[in-house]
């Protein structure tokens, strides 16, 4: 039988890693497992079903002062994600995912350096 302590700490160990998540750019594996069924195992910059070659990538990369948070990381497939590079882009499922962030929203539309919809800009 559970006891109210034990579930009181492993509430408590929960909180630490999810608060751990949030200040960190470290994808752990619970953020990526999060993001894949969340974005449906699919490219969110050119859409494409990535099969085995997806990767999890921050949109505001981590040399921008990018975080592990889940507005922050979408699914890429690895050619999208080597185009993009240490840029900014803007994913198909911006607005859905970081809705709760309009400011976050302005900032990845304004400083984005490429967008698979709009071509890509020569903006550095
Ligand atoms: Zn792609």
């Amino acid at each position: 039988m559970i006891d109210a302590a034990e579930i009181k700490e492993s509430l408590r160990k929960c909180r630490l890693r999810l608060q751990a998540e949030v200040k960190t750019h470290y994808l752990s594996h619970g953020i990526k497992r999060r993001i894949l069924i969340r974005d449906n195992f699919t490219c969110q910059y050119c859409g494409s079903v990535t099969g085995k070659t997806y990767v999890c990538e921050h949109i505001v990369p981590v040399a921008m002062g990018g975080l592990a948070q889940d507005h922050n990381i979408v699914v890429a497939c690895a050619s999208c994600n080597i185009r993009k590079g240490r840029r900014i882009a803007v994913p198909l499922n911006l607005m859905a995912i970081a809705k709760d962030f309009p400011d976050y929203i302005s900032h990845v539309t304004n400083s984005a350096s490429w967008s698979y919809d709009a071509g890509y800009k020569s903006k550095t």
